[in-house]
């Protein structure tokens, strides 16, 4: 073993972590291994100290007392969000709820029958497909994960950008994968503190669950977003109100790979191809001649991640233009911070050439025995900045990696009662 990999280990081994500061030689190391090491991120660890965060991977409950800033936001709107009561348990069992709720779907929640037109006044419609023709808006959900960085060098030898919707309690433990994401051009936007059912929460809660991620891509990233996702799609016109008071546009999607159900429910690796084939398929009959798909995929583990890639080559080959959310939507301002802007469509596409696809690291398109050997490996966030929490850090299979006690598994009643142990 080289000494100056041994040595990092000394520290870990002692219960420091190694110091690392830079996106660049962060984003050059190419063994996953040595990627997801926990290591510490001093603008983190000082913010950590200091109580300006809630604990990473627990669901908020409130603003921080000393949040002066959030405190006073949400002291703000908390008479105007519209008065529809929390929902079912953030872990997504709505078996007590659903039964009593009307057909008509007052709240148009997303969850009940995938409604994205809201019913409230003054609530824009979801974002669930794109204007474009022809045109995939890519997205990818649940990163910062610790080993993109293959994913990431295969996407940027494609001249491709994206929307990564990052997890906040991720961008904490991964700070230097968050930047990665700014540095090489892609849009980031919110997808929660903790990830879990949003109508879940109380209305101060879900504030903080959106805040709180909005805070930490700004510590680390150095930008505030305009997006966000909610995790299961799981929103109502409450949830929507709180999000758009925060400047953050509500982003759906119309196709599910099912990528991050993979082992769970019957869903396996060919059922997620099949999924992509249908888009595919989609294309030449002519679904998108008018408006353009989004599909979820997710940069939850190194399994969907190579299955992006893998079908990246014939996504490319289908559709016109693959682009960010934001550029199919000609938002050329992505953050609040002016210094910063992307192109519009037509730029892009006039400098982004949809057929470059790079050789590696994937051994040809559409191959699924090339992925199944990597199914276990995982974005196992590690608490590495926080110090915070105590037992393991689980990919559970639904989106994301929870820090839960060793030996108690979360039992999720998905949506309308169908079990899922994980
Ligand atoms: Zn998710």
């Amino acid at each position: 073993m080289p000494l100056k990999t041994f040595l990092p280990l000394l520290f870990l081994a002692a219960g420091s972590h190694a110091q690392r500061t830079s996106e660049s030689s962060e984003a050059s190391i190419t063994d996953p291994a040595s990627e997801c090491a926990p290591y510490a991120y001093a603008p983190v660890t000082s913010a950590l100290a200091a109580s300006q965060f809630p604990p990473i991977w627990t669901p908020v409950a409130s603003l921080l007392p000393n949040d002066a800033a959030g405190l006073a936001l949400f002291a703000k709107i908390n008479s105007s969000i519209p008065n529809i009561p929390p929902k079912g348990t953030m872990a997504g069992d709505f078996s007590n709820f659903t039964p009593t709720y009307p057909a008509t779907d007052p709240d148009c929640w997303w969850t009940f029958h995938q409604c994205t037109q809201p019913k409230a006044a003054g609530l824009s419609a979801d974002v669930a497909s794109v204007p474009e023709a022809r045109t995939l808006g890519y997205g990818f959900d649940d990163g910062p994960n610790c080993s993109h960085n293959a994913f990431y060098d295969y996407l940027t030898a494609a001249q491709q950008k994206a929307t990564m919707f990052y997890i906040g309690s991720n961008v904490m433990d991964w700070p230097l994968e968050a930047q990665r994401a700014v540095a090489d051009g892609h849009e980031v936007c919110v997808h929660t503190w903790s990830h879990r059912y949003m109508t879940a929460f109380p209305n101060e809660a879900a504030f903080g669950e959106l805040w709180y991620t909005l805070q930490a891509i700004k510590l680390v990233a150095g930008v505030t977003v305009k997006c966000w996702r909610p995790p299961f799609g799981d929103v109502d016109d409450r949830i929507r109100y709180i999000a758009a008071q925060l400047g953050l546009e509500t982003v759906l999607w119309k196709y599910d790979s099912n990528d991050w159900k993979v082992g769970t429910g019957g869903v396996t690796t060919a059922t997620v191809q099949a999924n992509y084939d249908a888009l595919i398929a989609n294309v030449s009959a002519g679904v998108f001649d008018t408006v353009g798909a989004i599909m979820l995929t997710h940069e939850l583990n190194n399994y969907t991640m190579q299955t992006a890639m893998d079908n990246y080559p014939a996504l490319a080959k289908a559709f016109d233009h693959i682009v960010p959310i934001a550029v199919a939507q000609n938002q050329t301002q992505p953050y609040v911070e002016t210094n910063y802007t992307f192109p519009t469509f037509a730029q892009y596409i006039a400098t982004h050439n949809a057929s470059t696809v790079p050789a590696g690291p994937v051994p040809g398109a559409n191959s699924t025995t090339s992925s199944a050997s990597n199914v276990t490996g995982s974005n196992t966030g590690s608490g590495s900045s926080s110090g915070s929490g105590s037992g393991s850090s689980q990919s559970t299979g639904t989106g994301v990696s929870l820090r839960v006690g060793v030996g108690a598994p979360l039992v999720l009643a998905v949506a309308m009662g169908v079990l899922a142990v994980l």
